[in-house]
C-alpha cells in the first residue's frame, strides 16, 4: 500500500512526496484510512511510529474539504499536547503537510510563553487549527477567545501524558464546550487506565488500534 492509495487531497499526497516518505509506516496504514472515513480512533502509537502524519494527513483532509463548501473563518481541528516540545513538532509537521495549501490554512500554537493578549490576538482571527496544552486552550475558551462552536476533529497527543502532567480539569472543562458529534482521535504510548479516564471524551465508541 501507498500513500496513494488512500485517496488523499493531491496537494496532501505533494507534501507527503515532497518529504520523501515512501510507504506509509503501520500506525499510517491503519489509522489513516478510519480517520479520512470519519471514524473516532484510539491508537497505541510510540514517538517514531509516525503517529504524528497518521492524525495529521486525516485533519487537512478533513480541513479541505469543510473548506470547499464554507468560506466563513472558523476553528475546524484542535490539536491537545502535553507539552510545549511537542506542540512545536506538531506544529512543524502539519505546516511540512499544508506545504501545498498553506495559502488556505490557518495554524495557531499556542504556548505558556505567550502573555494572553498575544493568545487572544492569535486567534481572533479564527484559525483552522488550534494546537495546545489543555491548559492554554481551556484559558481561552473560557474567556471567549476561542471559540470550539464550529469543531470538526479533534486529537489528543500523547493522552497518557496529557493525564499524568495534571491536565485532568482542563480536559473535563474541555470536554464540556466541545460540540457533540467531534470526529476524535487519540494516541497514546500506553493504553492504561488513564487512557481509559479520557474515553468519556468520545461521542461514538471509538475503533481500537491496539498496535
Ligand atoms: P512521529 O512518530 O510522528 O514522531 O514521526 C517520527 C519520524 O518519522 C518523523 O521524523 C517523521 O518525519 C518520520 N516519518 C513519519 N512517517 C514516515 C514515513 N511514512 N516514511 C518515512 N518517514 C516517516
Amino acid at each position: 500500500i501507498s500513500f496513494a492509495d488512500f485517496g488523499l487531497d493531491p496537494r496532501l499526497l505533494q507534501a507527503v512526496a515532497k518529504q520523501n516518505y515512501e510507504k506509509p509506516t503501520l500506525v499510517q496504514r491503519k489509522a489513516i484510512p478510519l480517520g479520512l472515513a470519519g471514524q473516532d480512533v484510539i491508537c497505541k502509537a510510540k514517538t517514531g511510529s509516525g503517529k504524528t502524519a497518521a492524525y495529521v494527513l486525516p485533519l487537512l483532509a478533513s480541513i479541505l474539504k469543510k473548506k470547499q463548501s464554507s468560506s466563513a473563518p472558523s476553528t475546524s481541528a484542535l490539536v491537545l499536547v502535553p507539552t510545549r516540545e511537542l506542540a512545536d513538532q506538531v506544529f512543524k509537521s502539519i505546516e511540512q503537510f499544508s506545504a501545498f495549501c498553506a495559502k488556505d490554512l490557518q495554524t495557531v500554537k499556542l504556548t505558556d510563553k505567550l502573555s494572553d493578549a498575544v493568545q487572544r490576538s492569535l486567534l481572533s482571527n479564527s484559525p483552522d487549527i488550534v494546537i495546545s496544552t489543555p491548559a492554554r486552550a481551556w484559558n481561552n475558551v473560557n474567556s471567549s477567545a476561542l471559540s470550539l462552536e464550529n469543531l470538526k476533529f479533534l486529537v489528543l497527543d500523547e493522552a497518557d501524558l496529557i493525564l499524568s502532567y495534571g491536565y485532568t480539569e482542563d480536559m473535563d472543562n474541555l470536554s464540556r464546550s466541545i460540540p457533540k458529534g467531534v470526529q476524535t482521535v487519540m494516541m497514546s504510548a500506553t493504553l492504561s487506565s488513564e487512557v481509559d479516564a479520557l474515553k468519556s471524551i468520545f461521542y461514538r465508541e471509538p475503533t481500537l488500534l491496539d498496535l
